[in-house]
């Protein structure tokens, strides 16, 4: 079978790769005719939903027959959005697709109209009478953990004056976060940069980024880094204005709905308590030696007289290693030997039977991601470049994907979904088995110091920043309900006291690295997020620690555990699932396990620079 490889010079037409790398979408509908009957046959259920309005109160079969009727409605959901969606991503330059991509898209508004008074009805019904009919109806009890998470919810849910003016606030909720877009994108002008060879570059972020991880000369890097950021220091006041906005906003909120502070008002969705976002950010500060150890050790390989956050990209070892897309896959399905010959035998259905877009085609979606169609099987989309990174992307994927799987084929409807705070367990785990398959098999000293380099880059950034970040996140918020004013000084005050905390007297004085908070999108835009990558992480370095016993009991409890999670999708609240997988994340022990693995990964790297 002769290996198809993409040419770096051009873009092929979708036609022109073959069959077998290109997905099979014909397992969520074979025609598009099938596809406009589902979706008939949704907007038919979803009318016929109105109909059961008044119903629910008159006894547990009414209950019943509604939940399965909105279950109906997902299943068929996932069939109509996907089918569409996923065409629309092999090429997004047809308009004929992108137009039944938006005609789904205005299905689920009025399905979400047709269904809007359900919870309202539901929790107009007491508690106790709803748990005295899951006592007796089987049938009613499967839905017990959406029904008890949703008068969960209902605690801080106001009247209907109160909602009513909650939902008129909402519309300026987004000013500041749109502000900050319009300011940051539209309205930026990137700075321009000459580079020491004379060269003059625009810095988008793409490029900026791009010139960090690539030009070894440092005082291009130190330009860049310093035009890059004063953009955000001659504007550092309207950023903090902005941010002001959106940390105010987040208190009204939390104050209108009862809760003690915002970061409770954010956790309680999940019934995650305050203590663990508390704990993982004074553990990790408590653990960030061998982070510093690491930075050392690349000031002193790099041979930089001075260190600053500009030098943190550059790799430590130069590689160009080209890994086939074919090659690869075998490795893939070896790698995850320890999980078992059944979730084995899964990753190779995968590969044989179509589930992934490997390769880039002109008007392909750019990234990557799995997508868990119910009904059929996840589909991944790649853009496969043959790099170091492309390989680890598919084993997050694949993660992503075998947990879309166990899921589905386990849980009811329902609970077939996951949240966010366990999905990138599998992803990241799935990485770490790549990772000490792709160690095993390493022939030479730079194979081995890329792949260490690799892991550790990734502990350091979705890790170590993200805890900083959460960090940054929590003063703020705290200021706020402290009544404390929030100005550009106040702001990058924090940010510097938390580089300092991380990386001690590893980084030389750079002024504008205090303004970093300004640069951060998601502070702008999703509040109390980004801890849950590091959560993940922790979770998964806590697992893996099992899976690489040199106990064999050990290894299997630890293996029987982790797929009982995957299986488990979204049956319970994150925190359940977890700890039923020997996962207890308010646990210090927890977190510790991320700092102990860099360690071990640092001291590897080490060893292999110093030639031992
Ligand atoms: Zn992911």
């Amino acid at each position: 079978m002769p290996t198809y490889r993409p040419d770096s010079g051009q873009l092929p037409t979708r036609d022109a790769v073959p069959d077998q790398y290109r997905w099979d979408l014909s397992h969520i509908c074979r025609t598009w005719d099938e596809w406009t009957s589902s979706y008939r046959e949704l907007e038919a259920a979803v009318e016929l939903f109105k109909g059961r309005q008044g119903t629910l109160a008159s006894g547990p079969e009414a209950l019943v027959g509604a939940f399965r009727a909105m279950d109906l409605m997902g299943a068929l959901s996932y069939r109509v959005w996907y089918y569409a969606s996923l065409r629309y991503d092999e090429d997004q330059r047809n308009n004929e697709i992108n137009a039944r991509r938006q005609q789904v898209q205005i299905l689920f508004a009025r399905q979400q109209q047709a269904g809007s008074w359900f919870n309202p009805e539901l929790l107009a019904i007491p508690l106790e009478t709803v748990r005295g009919w899951m006592a007796t109806h089987p049938d009613l009890a499967l839905y017990r953990f959406a029904i008890e998470s949703l008068f969960h919810e209902q605690e801080h849910v106001l009247d209907e004056r109160g909602e009513r003016l909650l939902s008129y606030a909402s519309r300026s909720g987004s000013v500041s976060h749109d502000s900050y877009s319009a300011l940051t994108t539209a309205d930026m002008k990137p700075p321009a940069v000459t580079l020491g060879d004379g060269e003059l570059v625009t810095l988008s972020y793409g490029q900026y980024r791009a010139l960090l991880e690539t030009n070894r000369n440092q005082a291009d890097r130190a330009a860049a880094y310093r035009a890059f950021h004063q953009v955000y220091a001659d504007n550092r006041n309207t950023y903090a204005a902005l941010y002001n906005g959106v940390l105010q906003r987040d208190w009204f909120h939390a104050r209108a709905r009862g809760y003690d502070s915002t970061l409770q008002a954010a956790l309680h969705g999940n019934n995650i308590p305050t203590s663990v976002v508390e704990t993982l950010i004074r553990v990790t500060k408590e653990g960030v030696e061998p982070l510093r150890r690491y930075q050392r050790l690349r000031r002193r390989v790099l041979g930089l007289d001075s260190y600053r956050l500009f030098d943190l990209f550059i790799p430590l070892v130069s590689h160009d290693a080209r890994y086939a897309y074919d090659e690869v896959a075998p490795w893939i399905v070896d790698a995850v030997a320890p999980l078992g010959p059944d979730y084995q035998q899964h990753v190779r259905e995968a590969f044989a039977g179509r589930w992934i877009d490997v390769f880039e085609n002109d008007g392909k979606r750019s990234g990557a991601y799995s997508a868990p169609v119910y009904g059929a099987h996840p589909y991944m989309l790649l853009n496969y470049n043959e790099t170091l990174d492309a390989i680890f992307t598919l084993a997050h994927e694949m993660g992503h994907s075998m947990h879309t799987l166990l899921a589905h084929q386990t849980q009811p409807f329902v609970y077939a979904g996951y949240t966010i705070f366990v999905a990138e367990v599998p992803s990241t785990l799935s990485e770490a088995l790549f990772l000490d398959f792709m160690l095993e098999r390493a022939q030479t000293r730079d194979q081995r110091a890329v792949l260490l380099q690799h892991a550790i880059d990734s502990i350091t950034s979705t890790f170590y920043t993200q805890v900083m970040f959460a960090d940054f996140e929590l003063q703020a918020h705290r200021l706020v309900e402290q009544d404390q004013p929030i100005t550009a000084e106040v702001l990058s005050g924090i940010y510097d006291t938390l580089l300092r905390e991380y990386y001690g007297d590893v980084l030389d004085e750079e002024p504008l690295s205090s303004v970093t908070w300004a640069r951060i999108p998601h502070f702008f835009s999703t509040p109390y997020y980004v801890y849950q990558y590091a959560t993940c992480f922790a979770s998964t370095a806590r697992l893996m620690q099992d899976l690489r016993s040199s106990d064999g009991p050990t290894r299997t409890a630890g293996v029987g555990r982790y797929l009982s999670l995957l299986r488990a999708g979204g049956s319970g609240y994150p925190m359940d699932l977890l700890r039923t997988a020997g996962i207890d994340l308010s646990q210090a022990d927890t977190v510790r396990a991320v700092a102990s693995e860099l360690d071990v990964l640092v001291s590897r790297l080490e060893a292999e620079l110093n030639g031992a």
